[in-house]
């Protein structure tokens, strides 16, 4: 067997670089509005609309209400790893904010078009720049603007031939994107939130800003959800167990469901937890005879210090810690919740 020749090592250019990476942050159209609209609620918005064409694919846009984006910063806005939010490594302990990684932006202009617009407080006009590949095309230029930034992304991996493919074939991202505003329209209730198809007249999630978490819920998924959900708590201030405080709503006997929605947000951060749904799951199918699957909002809070969101770019899974204490303490929370309904509701019954 002839000794082959070891293939010759290069650098990669650091455009290849930053693509690779880019995608992996935004992984589809979705990871893309949920960047943009943290973002916006970074910037303490009350108001955010999403507007999205072919899937989020031809354009994405997010226009919101808050603190706007200094002049000076605009050069190097879409950089990567430029931030208003984190300093030093240790902040990453007491962050408040959801994004931290001063990457985002950056990605979206190495897999797409990125246009901003964007006015501070005290400013007669706004200013609108386009960047590629993490650098502004040309000079900003002023425009009429109201209050707020507004975010375009068009042609979302135009270099991305295989990904764009995939994307084209399978079922859009638009019914993703609907169901992430709905999860954070009924988190961030003083914020109102719409999301529509461009072009369309009506908006396919539209919340207003409402004092009662219920009343948004009822909004955004319907009666049938709001008028069959229960309050539920838990918590613990033992440290040498766990030390947390949830609250939120779950679905009680007379509410039917094929599939379970679980809108789980930890320290203000929407994530998934699939052992903690599991966890759900089950105390749920003991409980009900029916075998239906339960409606769950809950937002769990940790001192900062016990929640590592460092974990992957795209930020969507957190570790905690004393993850098992914690699970065990809001499942028994549950089933004893949800005991006690399913016992009343059997005794109303019977009389
Ligand atoms: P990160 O959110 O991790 O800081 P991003 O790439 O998402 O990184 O955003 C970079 C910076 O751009 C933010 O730190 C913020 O200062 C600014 N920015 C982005 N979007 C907005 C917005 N909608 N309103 C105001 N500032 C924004
Ligand atoms: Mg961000």
């Amino acid at each position: 067997v002839p000794v082959k020749e070891p293939p010759k090592i290069q650098r990669l250019d650091e455009s290849v670089v930053n693509r690779i990476a880019a995608g992996e942050v935004i992984q589809r159209p979705v990871s893309a509005v949920k960047e943009l609209i943290e973002n916006s609620l970074d910037a303490g918005s009350t108001s955010i609309n999403v507007v999205v064409k072919d899937g989020g694919l031809k354009l994405i846009q997010v226009s919101d209400d808050g603190h706007g984006i200094r002049f000076e910063d605009l050069p190097i806005l879409c950089e990567r790893h430029t931030t208003s939010k984190l300093s030093k490594f240790e902040d990453l302990q007491s962050i408040q904010s959801m994004g931290f990684r001063g990457e985002a932006l950056a990605s979206m202009t190495y897999v797409g078009h990125v246009t901003v617009t964007t006015i501070t407080k005290g400013q007669l006009h706004g200013y609108r720049v386009s960047y590629r590949d993490g650098v502004m095309e040309h000079e900003p230029k002023a425009c009429a603007a109201v209050k707020g930034t507004q975010i375009m992304i068009e042609n979302l991996f135009y270099n991305m031939t295989a990904r764009r493919k995939t994307l084209q074939n399978s079922a859009d991202d638009y019914p993703k994107i609907v169901d992430l505003l709905s999860r954070f329209a009924i988190h961030h209730i003083n914020v109102s939130f719409s999301c529509r198809k461009h072009g369309a007249a009506r908006a396919d999630v539209h919340s207003v800003a409402t004092a009662s978490r219920l009343d948004a819920i009822r909004s955004v998924y319907g009666v049938s959800v709001a008028r069959n959900l229960m309050t539920i708590e838990a918590s613990d201030d033992d440290p040498s167990s766990s030390v947390f405080k949830m609250d939120g709503f779950i679905s009680n006997s007379n509410y039917i469901a094929k599939k379970i929605t679980m809108v789980l947000f930890i320290n203000g951060r929407l994530v998934d937890c699939s052992s903690l749904k599991r966890a759900i799951e089950i105390v749920y199918a003991a409980t009900l005879p029916k075998a239906s699957k339960p409606f769950i909002y809950m937002s769990v809070m940790l001192p900062p210090a016990h929640v590592d969101v460092n974990v992957h770019p795209t930020k969507r899974e957190v570790s905690l810690l004393n993850q098992e204490i914690i699970i065990e303490k809001i499942q028994s929370a549950v089933e004893s919740k949800l005991r006690n309904s399913n016992e009343s509701r059997t005794f109303q019954e019977q009389v």
